[in-house]
């Protein structure tokens, strides 16, 4: 099998509040290959975000290794890993984390205004996001004019745009009904299988974790099993 684009090794991150520390990750490793759809499922408060977080470079491992593309994150400094996250992930919350104040558009072209696209280029890449979410007939509409699914799918088109190598997304369709959830992770399966978009999900919901093509479940901080479909 080739080099696995993300490799995690005895990862370990602790949390110190005071006098007590807690260990959330405890000693997990974990290799994924380009191309895959993973649903990260467990309890609340077993470690599924600090993982995503750690997978996505919002946050540095206590010991252990996350090499993404060959690339060991855990060991650039904040500037450089605020570089690489911009060129190699894009991030899908529960809460949509749209600009209020910004047209759908202008919201998807966030992450190419830390490229050097001209306007031109980055509207072309811009009207092609939106088209592959479905909402290029929304892109003058503000947040507060979206429907939930239409906000995320919006969310989505921003975490696409940069065409990143990983897609990270935290309990996407949590504050989404049903219909609305289904939608969503379909578009969602369809970037993995259509467009070849390496995805990470975290979910506690079964039901969600079915449209992806592996499931791994954290318990205390650690893997407790993978199924394989
Ligand atoms: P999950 O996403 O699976 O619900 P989290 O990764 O958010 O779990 O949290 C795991 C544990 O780590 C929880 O006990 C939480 O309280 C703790 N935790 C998360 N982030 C922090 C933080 N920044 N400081 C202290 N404790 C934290
Ligand atoms: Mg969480």
């Amino acid at each position: 099998m080739a080099n696995p684009l993300v490799s995690i090794r005895d990862l370990h991150k602790t949390y110190t509040r005071g006098a007590e520390t807690v260990d959330v990750l405890r000693g997990l490793s974990l290799d994924i290959q380009a191309g895959e759809f993973i649903a990260l499922m467990g309890p609340s408060g077993s470690g599924k975000t600090t993982l995503l977080n750690l997978i996505g470079g919002l946050d540095r491992p206590s010991a252990g290794s996350v090499s993404v593309d060959g690339a060991r994150i855990d060991q650039l400094g904040s500037g450089a890993l605020a570089q690489w996250r911009a060129t190699h992930v894009g991030f899908v919350f529960q809460f949509y984390n749209l600009l209020p104040m910004l047209s759908a558009e202008r919201n998807v072209e966030l992450p190419l205004l830390l490229t050097h696209l001209s306007k031109a280029e980055r509207m072309k890449r811009v009207g092609i996001a939106l088209q592959v979410v479905g909402l290029a007939e929304r892109a003058k509409h503000k947040p507060s004019e979206l429907s939930g699914g239409q906000a995320q799918r919006v969310a989505i088109a921003r975490a696409i745009v940069a065409d990143p190598t990983l897609l990270v997304c935290d309990e996407p369709t949590g504050d989404l009904d049903r219909r609305t959830a289904d939608e969503v992770l379909t578009l969602l399966q369809t970037l993995n299988r259509e467009h070849g978009k390496t995805i990470v999900m975290v979910t506690h919901d079964p039901k969600a974790a079915e449209y992806a093509s592996h499931r791994v479940f954290l318990d205390k901080g650690q893997l407790a099993e993978t199924a394989v479909h």
